[in-house]
């Protein structure tokens, strides 16, 4: 790949915080920044110099965006694949995009290269759901193949009741069993096109009604004890898939080693707390590694770092946030606040 000199311009495929984040470490570095989001108010776009409103089948205003960029990147792991195909300069790679857009192609690449997820079945029909059931035992959860986030898309199957009451919402989804587990934790690492790779501390991820809550680092003992198996993985997948820029996979860490939950082909909501708390952040990383920059350090900036999600009302909280001269507020610049909707975080790190 080529190197993309500071000044040029890089393209971002989704118009969230994430890509917001991305913008803002670009800028640092000297970049400009046009983003293509189909949504009128993508805050990504208040920070760059250029915007496309666009929806993603507009292939003419996909191409335009295309042509005005250097180098392309996606914040949105549901960005369309098929107007992708076959662009050399989309940092992380399209393959990338497609094995994480489906819960069982995910699966089954880690599983293909020596992780454990827990155990699973696709689910199409009643009778699928039956099968998966009756082999995979419950509590277990449903979970739609493609387009689910932050707990959407998934359904907790408890009991036998639970099963028969269970109206399946379509074909397309994934039915797995409940993991006993201790702790949620991520490997959050960058690759450079050099095939580099530096691992971030593995934060210990708390989550509530299946968002992020809170991010601590470092994580405690029984986390720390399973970090190495699970970054031996993570490493698999990024160098399988040629992978430039940050990957992002989470795990449950359970009394027999870590389980392989999903990967995230993109910075990480559990890894916001590098902004302040590691020398370089995943935001800063993705960029240097996605224009072939040598890659900043990855190491720790303080003893330990907490990162807590500012969901829906919380956000109302800053003016007490901002009190304590400790807190690193940032929030998002969404207009509409909803339940369950990512506004902002606050971090702290622990000197
Ligand atoms: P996901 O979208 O797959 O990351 O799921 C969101 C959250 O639901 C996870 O972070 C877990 O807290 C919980 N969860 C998902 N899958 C499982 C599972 N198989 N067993 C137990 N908890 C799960």
């Amino acid at each position: 790949m080529n190197l993309i000199p500071p000044g040029e311009t890089i393209g971002i495929l989704g118009g969230g915080q994430l890509g917001r984040m991305i913008a803002l470490a670009a800028a640092n570095l000297g970049y400009r920044c046009h983003v293509y989001a189909p949504e009128p108010d993508a805050i990504a776009a208040d920070v760059c110099a250029a915007s496309t409103c666009a929806d993603w089948a507009d292939s003419a205003a996909l191409e335009r965006f295309m042509a005005a960029c250097a180098v392309i990147t996606y914040e949105f792991e549901n960005v369309p694949v098929a107007a992708l195909a076959g662009e050399g300069r989309m940092f992380p790679p399209v393959r990338a995009l497609e094995v994480a857009q489906d819960r069982v192609h995910e699966k089954r690449f880690a599983e293909e290269l020596g992780g454990r997820a827990a155990p699973w079945a696709a689910v199409d029909t009643a009778a699928d759901f039956a099968a998966a059931v009756a082999r995979i035992g419950m509590p277990g959860i449903v979970k739609t193949r493609r387009d689910g986030y932050d707990g959407k898309g998934q359904w907790r199957i408890m009991d036998a009741g639970a099963a028969a009451a269970f109206a399946l919402p379509g074909a397309g989804l994934v039915y797995e069993g409940f993991v006993a587990f201790e702790h949620e934790f991520s490997v959050i690492l960058v690759r450079g096109a050099d095939g580099d790779v530096r691992f971030w501390d593995s934060a210990d991820n708390a989550h509530r009604h299946g968002i992020l809550a809170r991010s601590t680092v470092p994580a405690p003992p029984a986390i720390l004890a399973q970090v190495a198996e699970a970054r031996g993985l993570a490493r698999k997948v990024a160098d399988a898939l040629g992978y430039v820029g940050v990957l992002t996979l989470e795990f449950f860490a359970t009394a027999d080693g870590p389980v392989f939950n999903e990967m995230a082909p993109r910075v990480h909501n559990s890894g916001h707390w590098t902004i302040e708390g590691a020398l370089t952040s995943q935001f800063e990383n993705h960029v240097r590694a996605i224009c072939g920059l040598p890659l900043g350090s990855t190491q720790l900036a303080a003893r330990g770092v907490v990162m807590d999600n500012l969901i829906g009302d919380d956000a109302h909280d800053w003016p007490a946030i901002l009190s304590d001269p400790a807190n690193h507020l940032h929030l998002y610049g969404k207009a509409a606040v909803r339940p369950g909707r990512k506004m902002g975080h606050v971090t702290r790190l622990v000197l």
